[in-house]
């Protein structure tokens, strides 16, 4: 079966389209400056990449020219439309309604129009590209997969905050967790790569990207996870501060003669990484900084891995163990350096770094760890496509 899996948002779109049977990509890119002018990059596999000065107004007609693309007689991945049997959307934030992927129809599309709330940069954007593949392919069977929905097997005492009741009952404050296809993805790999049942394993998964998040793993189910009611909270990232003391906002506020509006915007894009280093937000750029003597540089490297090291530790406590541990995404899969720095912390756990084979390891899947080490370490790249691809497939 062919799968287009879509990532919508408000100004790109993200497209891969995937025979399930055989798990290969046929085709992939995106529409960026939907709506500004617009620039449609495609890819057949196998052929060189295609960018495309072209006006894309809306996102319906960015998915069109995605469509045309794809059954270009010259370039195009399908002979017809007619091939394509089933479209996987990305959507950010399912709330409490949803636990698991579900089949597009009129009442799950207003399910998740009322998560919009939780997720007002995200949602509506989801929902856009939804709405806009349903009028372009009308009979093509459609699934919702949720950044959210594997956390929701977190049980209260990790998902409540220490805040008035109300707020939970009235609004949803809670912590709901992202990444959930990636962290779900890993972490079922993680049990192929060791050989053991995914039910019987007390799994962390480091996902390490421009945006990081952490998550417990505990025979199969998400049981805390470092993204909270938002993707602010946690990890220092590449742009947002994660775990900050509540009272700086309105400090800043003050000092600064900002509105809360401008600090959450600090706090988003101008702190992380990129804020702390002054250099950027990109882990090479501050990798080299920090090898030509950038004490900031250093520093905002130290402090991103201390800050994985101690959410390893509290999931560790969190599950009373751990056996497998998980890098993934840009950094997780990439950078050495990371990884070792959060490895040589975890010696109280067990952990022995294999050195040789975790400078070697870049993009792809390795047992980091040395075969005495009590706690088995994975590089695992993330494949969310493929995921959102086989979440589709199981429920058309
Ligand atoms: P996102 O999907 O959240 O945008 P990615 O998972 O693509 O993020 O990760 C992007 C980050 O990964 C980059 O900012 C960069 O810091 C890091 N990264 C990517 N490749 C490498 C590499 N070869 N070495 C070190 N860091 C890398």
């Amino acid at each position: 079966m062919n799968v287009l899996v879509i990532n919508c948002g408000s100004s790109s779109l993200k497209y891969q389209l995937i025979n399930s049977d055989t798990e290969a990509v046929l085709a992939k890119g995106l529409c960026e400056r939907i709506g500004i002018d617009g620039r449609l990059v495609y890819q057949k596999t196998g052929l060189d990449k295609e960018i495309t000065e072209a006006a894309m107004p809306t996102h319906k007609q960015a998915i069109q020219l995605v469509l045309d693309a794809l059954v270009n007689p010259n370039t195009g991945a399908i002979a017809n439309l007619s091939e394509i049997e089933a479209v996987g959307h990305r959507v950010v934030h399912g709330g409490e309604k949803f636990a698991t992927s579900t089949v597009l129809t009129d009442e799950v599309i207003a399910a998740i129009e009322e998560c919009n709330d939780l997720a007002p940069l995200h949602n509506p954007a989801n929902l856009i590209g939804i709405r806009a593949c349903q009028e372009l392919m009308p009979n093509v069977p459609m699934v919702a997969v949720f950044d959210t929905a594997f956390h929701q097997t977190m049980p209260d005492v990790a998902y409540m905050y220490g805040l008035p009741y109300e707020y939970y009952e009235k609004y949803g404050v809670r912590r709901y967790g992202f990444h959930g296809t990636s962290h779900s993805f890993v972490s079922k790999r993680a049990a192929e790569i060791v050989g053991k049942n995914y039910e019987d394993l007390k799994i962390i998964v480091c996902h390490l990207g421009n945006g990081a998040s952490i998550c417990a793993v505990d025979h199969g189910k998400s049981v805390d996870t470092s993204m909270g009611l938002t993707p602010l909270e946690g990890l220092i990232m590449g742009t947002r501060s994660g775990d900050v003391d509540p009272s700086i906002l309105d400090f800043i506020a003050q000092k600064e003669n900002l509105t809360l509006p401008q600090v959450m915007n600090v706090l988003n894009k101008k702190s992380g990484v990129e804020g702390i280093s002054g250099v950027s937000s990109d882990f090479r750029d501050i990798e080299a900084a920090a090898k030509e003597g950038n004490k900031r540089a250093a520093l905002a490297q130290q402090t991103f891995a201390y800050r994985v090291i101690k959410y390893v530790g509290a999931y560790a406590a969190a599950m009373n163990g751990v056996d497998v541990i998980c890098f993934t995404a840009g950094l997780g899969e990439n950078d050495c350096k990371i990884r070792e720095m959060v490895m040589n912390n975890l010696g109280y756990l067990g952990v022995e770094v294999n050195a040789e084979v975790n400078n070697a390891t870049r993009g792809k899947e390795a047992v980091i760890s040395t075969a005495d080490s009590k706690v088995t370490c994975l590089a695992i790249p993330t494949n969310e496509e493929l995921a959102i691809c086989r979440e589709t497939v199981a429920l058309v």
